[in-house]
């Protein structure tokens, strides 16, 4: 197979500094090159800007057919309440929602998904794809309740049985979701996350998202007992006396790799077991977070304390889009002393150290998958500098390669 020689205005490699005027080489399906410098054969591709194909580390593809976020945004057990609503109410099939998830997610420049799902069908419909993101496909247990205990560890095993696929062209791999400390009883937490341990497989859960979460736990009152209480779930022996959200967190450590979904009420406590855990990351969602409407996250401390900051969309039910990029370039807008560097690194590199797949991809390196997106820039004549140019609202993902391939 023919080299391919791409020449780009500007490659931002991610490991190692931007590279204005510079070539990515690829071979097959993999980088053979990276340099800045030119090439007799090489293919220009103009006023553009290589990266790493984007990780959007955390999304349920599940509610993709969503056109706008689910009403109201607060208080959050409303939210879960509409959620809840919603699922009986669509007529769109879940495989038809998947479907357009994914179509969404790539045409977005992402590469590779850390996917929730609440059955078989993600898992499947990525596999069959022609084209779809890599992905780590958490199958999500819920059941607050001790008699929901049984059944939910049997479709956690079952589902592990699906063997990661490592192929040439593709990696999914499987791992379990226990939604959250308010769906999920405590013993089943715990036996969910040894399964995990067990296969070696990852976790992600939902922790501290809301405020309301730390007073279930440590006053075992407010609105999410209230909402337990409605669903007939809601008995207050069930979480231990002066449980805390350390609690949830410090098993994960067990696993090779898990994902900490939000923690945007983490603490001194927490933060500080984070820096001891390097195999557990953050994912921050910067929109959903925003819609939510949270004081403001702790993703920078975390990042001084060398905690892995992932970035994920969330689903459509508290998103406009799926679009990692826009989340980049929402964090450019909100976070304007941050460097361009930091945020491409938590949309591309640190979301494939989460999901376990850095060594294959997240930043444009000899050997890894050549899965890029191109981003169009603003005009030649702007004398911006890259990073200006490259999280700018005038730049958008134009093409996207995956494995060598140009997918559009
Ligand atoms: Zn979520």
């Amino acid at each position: 197979m023919e080299r391919q020689i791409l020449k780009a205005r500007w490659v931002f490699p991610v490991e190692g500094p931007p590279l204005e005027r510079a070539i990515v080489e690829v071979e097959g399906s993999r980088i053979a090159a990276v340099y800045a410098g030119d090439h007799p054969r090489a293919m220009d591709l103009g006023n553009t800007a290589l990266i790493p194909g984007l990780v959007n580390a955390h999304t349920h593809l599940e509610f993709s057919h969503l056109r706008h976020p689910l009403a109201p945004a607060a208080p959050f057990t409303d939210w879960i309440r509409s959620i809840m609503q919603s699922r009986f109410e669509s007529s769109v099939s879940v495989e038809q929602r998947i479907l357009e998830g994914i179509k969404e997610s790539l045409e977005a420049g992402t590469t590779c998904l850390g996917e929730i799902a609440t059955s078989d069908e993600s898992l499947q419909l990525l596999q069959q794809a022609k084209s779809a993101p890599h992905a780590v496909v958490f199958r999500e247990c819920l059941g607050f309740s001790a008699g929901r205990i049984a059944e939910q560890e049997r479709i956690a095993a079952d589902f592990l049985e699906h063997l990661p696929v490592q192929e040439d062209l593709f990696r999914i791999h499987p791992g379990l979701s226990p939604h959250a400390p308010y769906s999920v009883h405590p013993d089943l937490y715990l036996k969910l996350i040894q399964l995990a341990r067990d296969q070696g497989s990852p976790v992600a859960v939902h922790l501290a998202e809301t405020r309301a979460e730390l007073e279930l736990l440590e006053h075992k009152q407010g609105p999410f007992a209230e909402l337990l209480t409605e669903l007939g779930l809601w008995d207050p022996q069930i979480l231990s006396d002066g449980v805390r959200m350390y609690d949830y967190l410090a098993p994960l450590s067990e696993l090779t790799s898990a994902l900490a979904i939000h923690g945007n009420y983490f603490g001194e406590t927490e933060i500080e077991f984070l820096q001891q855990s390097p195999q557990i990351s953050v994912v921050y969602c910067p929109r959903t977070h925003h819609y939510f409407g949270h004081p403001p996250h702790p993703w920078l401390e975390m990042i001084r304390h060398g905690i892995n900051i992932a970035i994920g969309t969330d689903s459509r039910a508290s998103n406009p889009d799926l679009n990692l990029w826009n989340e980049l370039l929402f964090l450019r807008e909100k976070f304007p002393a941050v460097s361009t560097e930091l945020i491409l690194e938590c949309g591309t590199l640190a979301g494939a150290r989460a999901l376990e797949m850095s060594e294959e991809l997240g930043s444009l390196a000899v050997g890894k998958r050549a899965d890029m997106a191109l981003i169009q820039l603003p005009d030649l004549s702007d004398r911006l500098s890259s990073s200006d140019l490259l999280l700018n609202s005038r730049s958008h993902v134009s093409r996207v390669m995956m494995n060598g391939g140009w997918i559009n």
